[in-house]
């Protein structure tokens, strides 16, 4: 029917900044302090509504990785990587796990970036005293 099935999350929601497809939770984040060429990045555990590309080796920062690019499945604009295969023992942790680019993604309050909106958050406090 070419009709996409798109899993709904709930909870704080990181969502794909063209469609508003809902990609990732909140929750499921391992770490933020990743950087791709846009600059940060996270990794989750786990990720939804998303294609994955062709596998290839990538030498990484940390080491030889073998990793996939992901897709959003409503739009098609890549959102970030996942890892099949870590070749470094102390990077292994990432296997199955994948990395979202911030910069592609709409957080769960807004388009805003979390440093700015905990910055803004800081001074309306420290204006108030
Ligand atoms: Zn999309």
């Amino acid at each position: 029917m070419g009709r996409l099935f798109l899993v709904t999350l709930e909870g704080k929601i990181y969502s794909c900044k063209h469609c508003k497809t809902h990609l990732a939770l909140c929750d499921d984040i391992v770490s933020k302090s990743f950087h791709c060429r846009h600059g940060k990045a996270y990794l989750f555990s786990k990720v939804a509504n998303v294609t994955v590309g062709v596998k290839e080796d990538r030498m990484m920062m940390t080491g030889l990785h073998t990793v996939a690019d992901i897709f959003c499945v409503k739009c098609g604009s890549i959102v970030g990587w996942t890892y099949e295969t870590a070749h470094e023992k102390n990077q292994k942790y990432k296997e199955g796990k994948s990395v979202l680019e911030r910069f592609k993604l709409s957080g769960p309050d807004g388009s805003s970036y979390w440093v700015s909106h905990e910055a803004q958050i800081i001074r309306s406090e420290q204006e108030e005293v």
